[in-house]
């Protein structure tokens, strides 16, 4: 399968040029000048005037068929993989999440067949979700056996998946001698537990006081912990959907110091203020995500933090639950599925509120987007356009205006966070391995 992209302008991570783009099998071969390549017979010609042409997008932080007491999050693989190429994605990191207790490798098998339906590309950080006696002969299974990069561990929900900072610091030690990354989710258990226990035994029950139940300190201060942690095991961490303006300044002076630490925020984070919960419990109910949004000053912050680049990734968390299921907690918000939709907007998001407004660079879009996920994760064959690599391209139209919405969504759910909104520039087609997926 010969395919010719013409009059492509390419953003790539390091600059932005002109080229047309040679495919074969699903990679790209060479890239020639501008209009170079001849319309032949026997080639698909694709010209690509007008349009940007990016390196098909990495969420490397996504929640497919989530197990919860709610109920399985609202997209499965199948459905997932329509919302991801929809927004421009072509490739996700979902979790590998085992049950207390359970082998590694056992969950991973589970986990992959629940994944089968998934048509796009797919790998899976694999959670601890507590300490295990032979934890350092299944990790090491992991990473030699099974190509597994990166641990997954919760400081939150401790009376469920979480563990404490003495696991956390032995799991450090491990993965450091392995080469592995270790994702930290960074929120106070004790603290969160004790302000969600006494707002419920007072009668607040609305949504409202989920952000104040997890308020900024209690993420600032487990970046704070795990920051030592990172000086005293050397260990690579990556810390997980960063909200809080405190957090990011931590993260900002921890990388001066040259310490191994890579960050993502998301971007609930960068568009949204806590006044998304003031309103009846269905208008509100939808932001209950974890770490919640945050007064307005903290989402300035982030967008500095994020054109200094303190940030290394824009992932989701992707999570989106209905409004069925959200209603689990109508009297009471700790009983509300945590998590919202984001990987069919990601994209155009950071293209409508970053680039647009001039907070980031074209390369920064594609940096925080793909290239970065790529490097981090250890995708060699995805993140920029160039001979030798997969033939993972989004076609974006800079100047295509869209209003988001649940009715318009391929996201398997009757919520949409950015419903209403209007935003300038969207995904047009998605190449995947050569072949193009439209929605
Ligand atoms: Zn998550």
């Amino acid at each position: 399968m010969l395919h010719h992209i013409t009059h492509a302008n390419i953003i790539g991570p390091d600059k932005v040029f002109d080229a047309d783009i040679h495919i074969e099998n699903g990679k790209i071969t060479t890239l020639e000048p501008p209009g170079s390549l001849p319309v032949a017979g026997g080639v698909t010609t694709t010209d690509a005037s007008g349009l940007y042409i990016l390196p098909g997008g990495i969420d490397p932080h996504v929640h497919l068929a989530l197990h919860t007491p709610a109920g399985p999050s609202a997209d499965d693989f199948d459905s997932g993989s329509r919302t991801a190429l929809a927004g421009g994605v072509t490739h996700i990191i979902d979790f590998v999440t085992p049950r207390r207790g359970q082998p590694l490798t056992e969950a991973l098998r589970e986990r992959q067949k629940e994944a089968r339906d998934c048509s796009i590309g797919l790998n899976f950080h694999m959670g601890i979700s507590g300490w295990l006696p032979d934890m350092e002969k299944q990790m090491e299974i992991c990473v030699k056996e099974h190509g597994i990069r990166s641990f997954k561990a919760y400081l939150a929900y401790r009376n469920n998946i979480g563990i404490g900072y003495e696991e956390l610091e032995k799991i450090m030690r491990i993965a450091a001698r392995l080469g592995a990354i270790v994702l930290v989710h960074a929120e106070e258990d004790d603290s969160i537990e004790q302000l969600r226990g006494e707002f419920i035994r007072k009668g607040m029950t609305h949504p409202r006081y989920h952000p104040l139940s997890r308020p900024p300190e209690t993420e600032s201060m487990a970046v704070k912990k795990v920051i030592e942690l990172v000086k005293k095991t050397g260990c690579t961490i990556y810390l997980v959907h960063i909200s809080a303006a405190e957090s990011a300044e931590q993260i900002a002076r921890a990388k001066k110091e040259g310490l191994p630490l890579l960050a993502e925020t998301c971007p609930q984070y960068l568009a949204f203020d806590d006044s998304v919960y003031e309103g009846s419990f269905e208008q509100t109910a939808p932001f209950v995500f974890s770490p919640p949004a945050r007064p307005a000053q903290h989402k300035d912050l982030l967008w500095e933090h994020l054109q200094q680049n303190t940030f290394d990734t824009v992932a989701t968390d992707h999570c989106p639950f209905t409004m069925k299921q959200k209603m689990e907690g109508k009297d009471n918000f700790t009983l509300i599925p945590n998590g919202a939709g984001g990987l069919e907007f990601r994209i155009p998001l950071l293209h409508h509120f970053g680039v647009l407004q001039n907070k980031i660079s074209l390369q920064q879009w594609v940096q925080l987007s793909t290239s970065h996920a790529a490097s981090i994760f250890g995708l060699q064959n995805k993140g920029t356009i160039a001979p030798g690599k997969d033939a993972d391209l989004v076609f974006f139209n800079p100047g295509k205006k869209v209003k988001l919405s649940a009715a318009t969504q391929q996201q398997n759910c009757d919520i949409n966070i950015y419903e209403g909104l209007e935003i300038a520039g969207y995904v047009e087609k998605v190449m995947l391995h050569g072949e193009f997926h439209y929605y």
